[in-house]
């Protein structure tokens, strides 16, 4: 079909996540993006323009696109058996070994794994574990969940209110009731002149127990948060942060939920990012890496603690009464458990921690000079570069400005995905697991290029009121 007519179909049929809507209907906003292929770390669209995609989708398609390993243990599995459920004990035997394999491989002592279909599903059912684990145990107050500002966790009801960021509930009445926001760990724009990372990250284990204590521990159920700062901003924790947090969590009994959907499955260099930072999670949520998005699949780890309180529970209240018609589907775990063979196969996470390491430093030497850049900052395989007015009194640009977006335009005219991400003005890159130094070269070659450009450009303009 031709690009103008599936365009025009488009635009009259489609709602768009994350599109101002009327702009793109109109037409005033361009034709979307017909995206065709991939190999490698590139995608392909409907023109023929091949791009570099610097974000792996959605930092998920860790092993990179058009791996026909996967396509064809996804087909085998549609071949054999597409569907079936797995309710009232239903299984495959693929379902066996994946559950097997995630609950050895994961972190700290887990014990089952629940399956879904997204990062946010994962994080509703793991909202429902903590109520009911607390109703089992005879505590039916303890059910608040405290996430962070800036904290990423999906957009359902529950997950969307997880979520720290206000651009996300304006308009949808989140977030709802029980759900509580603490300090996010962004030593750049959270710390105090002269703090140093131990003392901040010591601050900010101090306003979470003084928040415990302010609503009553004994109503506060759980503390959800990613190992690494994703969608905020892309921010790993300062010097000392999770070994301050996690006594206060232990403390009041509240459980701990390690949201790993970005960092689960090597991209910070450690299969999980509770590994790089040793973080004793209770709970574990994953999605995006789990089948390198070939296939929606996401899972709820379950650790021991947790589980024997279900399991003690049973006799009393009956089946567990959760689950969806897709959990477990066969399809998604047939595509888990190819990615995750190409993963153990290929080191994944060690590529991540050598070329990220190299990564890393390419980035601090592009722009550690640039007269708009504030901060250069990552692990592994996910880094982010903040731009400001002026570096020296971290004076921000005018939001109307929209640098971030621009900066990002500008890499993409030259053929490079990097994400403009949605809170500042941050250019983030998040790319596929397998990626070469050479291939680094390129992006950092393109982002240089593209943030020389806009510099210039604002070096024309007034920058801030
Ligand atoms: C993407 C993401 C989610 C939500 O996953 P979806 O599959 O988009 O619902 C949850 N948590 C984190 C940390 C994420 O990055």
């Amino acid at each position: 079909m031709d690009i103008k007519k599936i365009s025009e179909m488009d635009r009259n049929s489609v709602l768009h996540p994350f599109t101002q809507l009327h702009d793109f209907a109109a037409g005033e906003a361009g034709d979307p993006t017909i995206v065709e292929g991939g190999k490698g770390i590139r995608i392909r669209d409907a023109e023929g323009r091949e791009y570099i995609d610097g974000f792996a989708g959605l930092y998920c398609v860790n092993i990179g696109y058009g791996r026909d390993e996967v396509a064809e243990a996804i087909a085998r599995q549609a071949y054999k058996l597409a569907y079936y459920h797995t309710y009232a004990a239903h299984t495959t035997e693929e379902l066996a070994k994946l559950s097997d394999r995630l609950v050895k491989m994961a972190p700290g002592k887990m014990s089952k794994v629940f399956y879904g279909l997204s990062g946010s599903d994962a994080n509703e059912t793991q909202a429902k574990l903590v109520w009911y684990y607390n109703n089992l145990r005879g505590l039916p107050k303890k059910k608040k969940i405290i996430a962070r500002e800036r904290g990423y966790h999906g957009c359902s009801v529950v997950s969307g209110s997880m979520t720290g960021m206000s651009f996300y509930h304006d308009y949808m009445d989140l977030p709802v009731s029980g759900i509580l926001h603490t300090g996010v760990p962004h030593y750049y724009w959270g710390a105090n002149p002269g703090e140093t990372e131990l003392e901040f990250s010591a601050r900010r284990a101090r306003e979470l127990e003084e928040l415990i204590l302010r609503e009553g521990p004994e109503t506060v159920g759980a503390f959800i948060a990613e190992p690494v700062l994703g969608t905020g901003g892309i921010t790993p924790p300062p010097e000392g942060y999770w070994a301050a947090i996690q006594p206060v969590l232990v403390k009041y009994d509240v459980l701990l939920i390690a949201d790993e959907v970005i960092t689960g499955f090597g991209r910070t260099g450690a299969m999980f990012g509770s590994q790089k930072y040793g973080i004793e999670p209770d709970l574990i949520t994953v999605a995006k890496g789990l089948t390198s998005a070939y296939a929606p699949l996401s899972a709820c780890i379950v650790g021991e603690k947790v589980y024997e309180v279900l399991d003690a529970g049973a006799q009393k209240v009956g089946a567990f009464s959760h689950g969806y018609t897709y959990s477990g589907h066969p399809i998604g775990v047939a595509a888990a458990n190819a990615v995750l063979d190409i993963v153990e196969r290929e080191d994944l996470p060690g590529n991540a921690a050598n070329v990220g390491e190299y990564f890393q430093t390419a980035l601090e030497d592009a722009f550690s000079d640039s007269p708009i850049v504030g901060e250069v900052r990552g692990v592994g395989l996910m880094a982010a570069v903040e731009f400001v007015a002026d570096p020296a009194t971290k004076q921000r640009f005018d939001a109307q400005l929209k640098v971030g977006a621009r900066v990002s335009k500008a890499a993409r005219d030259r053929g490079l995905i990097a994400r403009a991400m949605p809170h500042g003005d941050i250019l983030g890159f998040a790319p596929p697991l397998t990626i070469t130094k050479a291939e680094i070269d390129e992006i950092v070659g393109i982002a240089r290029q593209a943030v020389s450009q806009v510099a210039n450009e604002l070096a024309k303009e007034p920058t801030h009121s």
